[in-house]
């Protein structure tokens, strides 16, 4: 379950113009010559649902097994409601257990995502 409501996100050339057009306003400096700029690593806070999907930023997330709450890029968050078993998984052996033993195929892509951490 997704406890974050708000994320930090820093802004770049690639994700400025996407949340701009959702209305969030970035914080801009004029140079000298009086062209708008943004300072390098500037943050802004975004609702977790205007998150670009893709988006690496860590989100806080309630594991589904023993309740507690762990951080977790939110691209993975989405990737893991496109599986079988739309359950979140803090990823302590305990908790992959008692997923695994749900479905053998869930096996496969817990072992597949512990690969890429
Ligand atoms: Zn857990």
């Amino acid at each position: 379950m997704l406890i974050s409501e708000y994320a930090e996100v820093v802004i770049n050339g690639s994700n400025k113009k996407y949340y701009e057009s959702l209305g969030y306003i970035i914080p801009k400096y004029k140079d000298k010559y009086g062209r708008e700029k943004y300072k390098k690593g500037q943050t802004i806070k975004v609702k977790v649902s205007d998150l670009q999907k893709t988006s690496r930023v860590e989100v806080e997330v309630q594991c589904d097994y023993c309740g507690e709450n762990f951080l977790q890029p939110f691209v993975r968050y989405n990737r893991s409601k496109k599986s079988l078993i739309k359950k979140d998984c803090c990823g302590k052996t305990i908790c992959q257990r008692k997923k695994e033993r749900r479905s053998d195929d869930f096996k496969i892509r817990c072992k597949t995502s512990n690969a890429i951490r």
